[in-house]
């Protein structure tokens, strides 16, 4: 079910209310409301210097991708302030992501025999959550290999048309698309072809893998990935609270509504989550930090 929560730039005390009854640790104290666009604004001002602008940083009045871009994955940009961060919230090609990722400390690490790369902070921060789990008996392994951790242009690109084929070819099946729909989409520049998309959804005709819910549930256009900043991590023990527990201790949230499975390191408490412009939101018995931004919050579902 979807709700229509707050209108964004309206954070009032109705998101401490929401934010209270799912979230203990982040509102045991009053907690002053900071809007996640004020706080990026602040975040990324530097003292003496010309303000930070959000529109440019991402361009969310003029660019439907820019939006839902930053509304479904956006929560990795208040990371503490020793996370690199790309500087647009959409990263233009395989160009662009090659020379952001090359400036990034990072650590590989072994999970279970499985490489994962990450910036060093998260890599460290995970390896804790590791320990920790074996102490206890638990164990935190890589969904899907490698790309649970950091991944290249190329592998968003495969993951993404990965989605797209299937569902294009059951849609036309079912009727909803044609062939002639399908030549045109190809025709398109990447970022058109995400446009279509998004436009094709807002109609019911969905893309993720069971094709009930957006394909930004399911993974990002590329460019958008938080993969790519190397600081996620796709867990297969997503569904055991006390792993869950553990990498939250160390860092690590989730933060993608209907993507239980992923994980960003922001690498502050819980409890700061609000201050930084976050919210939690509650759903199928996952607790999700995203941006209070947000126009409408998808709430607690029987439908996945
Ligand atoms: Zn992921």
């Amino acid at each position: 079910m979807m709700i229509q929560l707050f209108q964004r730039a309206a954070a009032t005390s109705a998101i401490l209310i929401v934010s209270c009854f799912i979230c203990s640790t982040a509102t045991a104290q009053p907690t002053e409301l900071v809007s996640f666009d004020q706080y990026l604004e602040k975040k990324n001002t530097v003292a003496g210097g010309t303000p930070w602008v959000l529109e440019k940083f991402c361009p969310v009045s003029t660019n439907i991708i820019a939006r839902r871009v930053l509304e479904s994955y956006g929560a990795m940009f208040v990371a503490k302030d020793s996370v690199e961060l790309p500087v647009s919230c959409v990263q233009k090609g395989e160009g662009q992501v090659l020379a952001f990722q090359k400036k990034i400390p990072r650590t590989p690490i072994d999970v279970r025999g499985v490489r994962i790369d990450l910036q060093t902070a998260a890599a460290q921060a995970l390896q804790q959550s590791i320990n920790e789990a074996e102490i206890s008996g638990l164990t935190i392994s890589a969904l899907d290999g490698p790309i649970a951790g950091g991944r290249s242009y190329g592998d968003t690109l495969m993951l993404w048309n990965s989605r797209v084929f299937p569902a294009l070819a059951y849609w036309i099946r079912r009727g909803k698309l044609t062939s002639m729909d399908f030549d045109e989409l190809a025709k398109l520049a990447l970022e058109k072809k995400v446009e279509k998309i998004l436009e094709w959804e807002s109609k019911g005709i969905y893309f993720s893998t069971d094709r009930s819910r957006s394909i930004l549930t399911s993974t990002a256009p590329p460019g958008t990935s938080q993969h790519l900043s190397l600081i996620a991590f796709d867990v297969v023990e997503y569904w055991n609270p006390q792993v869950r527990s553990i990498l939250n201790r160390n860092g690590w949230f989730q933060t993608v509504v209907d993507d239980p499975p992923h994980f960003t390191y922001l690498g502050v408490a819980e409890s700061e989550l609000p201050s930084r412009g976050l919210i939690a939101v509650l759903k199928n018995g996952h607790q999700y930090w995203i941006p209070n931004r947000s126009a409408t919050i998808v709430t607690d579902s029987p439908t996945n």
